[in-house]
């Protein structure tokens, strides 16, 4: 394998490993700014209608008081915890994919130098 194959190996595996880094990021980041907003909203209308008798009933409720339909809901604590793990994992991957683009940096220039040298 001559040095400019493998060059261009290493920087198409770099770039796809950045690139799933970067969607896995902003896939993260999405579902963190979903459950914030849902969080705003929540505060904003603390009453919703039962999907099952169409009775007003609180957000954080777990059974409905008037038919008893479970909701299946924890609490907002489990929310909080997960939006904390998204921003968590957002900026962790976000951090690592910026590393890989420094590291690349260097293969990257070595390659430009190969093939402007001839
Ligand atoms: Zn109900």
């Amino acid at each position: 394998m001559s040095d400019k194959a493998e060059l261009i190996f290493a920087l198409i595996v770099g770039l796809c490993g950045i690139s799933s880094l970067l969607y896995f990021a902003h896939a993260c980041f999405y579902a963190l700014f979903m459950n914030i907003r849902e969080k705003i909203r929540g505060l904003s209308s603390k009453l919703v209608p039962c999907n099952v008798c169409g009775h007003e009933v609180s957000k954080t409720a777990i059974i409905c008081p008037s038919c008893g339909e479970s909701f299946g809901r924890d609490n907002t604590s489990s929310i909080a915890e997960s939006m904390f793990a998204m921003f968590v994992l957002g900026v962790f991957t976000s951090a690592l994919a910026v590393y890989l683009i420094i590291v690349m940096f260097e293969p990257a220039q070595e390659l430009y130098l190969l093939f402007t040298s001839k």
